[in-house]
């Protein structure tokens, strides 16, 4: 009930992109993005409440040990988790902002499509939760699921080592009839039916779209439950200009973010190549949303 009473008293605001903040930053392809330093990732955090943000994002991410394991750190989970959320909970001090630590999918694929078994994804989604939950922190959000398998072991993981409220999202494309499915082909119907069974305190849709897509996508979600929704729109479709991945601007960015709000978005946000400017935007319409 806690996310419902935040939301209540006007938190509604989350935070941008992390990765592709690192990326302007200096994170190179092939660095760990949960290995940066702590002045890089503080820079992150406090452009983003300075902007206007009420939650960020702990820069743990892919901090799983599958993921880890492709930079040869997967015995470091618990020493990476605990230093990003720390690096957040420091940064956050006198701010008044909450303190949401991420979580992201594996990157591996649940049989008979991969070798890992739901025991494992639950193994793996306990591993780091239970540290992060350890950090001081106000909030789990699992995001970028595509998978319903997947989408379920993190979150019976998650609640099984921590009663923190948990907010889940999936990522869905849309496709030229304007049906909106994961990669792996879940719809928001079955998405929903896993979150509302497994009683999440929000759910809702991050990245892939960009904010105009997304606005039917919160309609068919607020029509499929009653749970707070959260949806963070990536900035349109990346481009690749001389090597580097660019976002151009959002055109009609305040008319779609109004209207991802009237369809019924609770707490908006962005992910992929959103940044402080964005949120600006964003907490500037929030602010003046006199509907509810
Ligand atoms: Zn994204």
């Amino acid at each position: 009930m806690k996310v419902e009473r935040w939301i209540k008293e006007g938190l509604r605001c989350f935070d941008g992109a992390t990765g592709t903040m690192l990326i302007q930053l200096g994170l190179k392809a092939g660095e760990c993005p949960e290995m940066v330093s702590e002045e890089v990732m503080m820079k992150v955090h406090k452009a983003y409440i300075d902007a206007g943000s009420q939650y960020i994002t702990t820069n743990t991410f892919g901090a799983n040990r599958p993921k880890l394991a492709k930079f040869k750190l997967d015995d470091e989970v618990a020493k990476i988790n605990r230093r990003n959320a720390g690096v957040a909970r420091k940064t956050a001090v006198g701010r008044g902002v909450l303190i949401a630590v991420d979580i992201g999918p594996t990157g591996e694929l649940i049989e008979p499509y991969g070798d890992y078994t739901r025991e494992m994804f639950i193994d793996i989604f306990s591993e780091q939760a239970k540290v992060l939950a350890e950090s001081a922190v106000d909030l789990i959000i699992i995001e970028t699921m595509t998978s319903i398998e997947e989408l379920e072991a993190s979150i019976h993981a998650v609640k099984s080592v921590t009663s923190l409220p948990v907010i889940a999202t999936m990522t869905f494309d849309k496709d030229a009839q304007g049906r909106y499915r994961t990669m792996m082909g879940v719809t928001p119907e079955m998405g929903v039916r896993v979150m509302e069974e497994k009683a999440v305190d929000a759910c809702g849709a991050n990245c892939s779209l960009s904010p105009s897509d997304m606005i039917d996508l919160v309609r068919e979600f607020r029509k499929l439950t009653h749970l707070p929704l959260i949806f963070q729109p990536n900035a349109g479709k990346p481009k690749m200009v001389d090597d580097k991945t660019v976002y151009e601007p959002i055109p009609d960015l305040e008319k779609s973010i109004s209207q991802i709000i009237a369809a019924g978005a609770d707490i908006v946000g962005g992910c992929c190549g959103t940044d402080p400017e964005y949120i600006h935007v964003l907490r500037h319409i929030l602010y003046n949303d006199s509907s509810r």
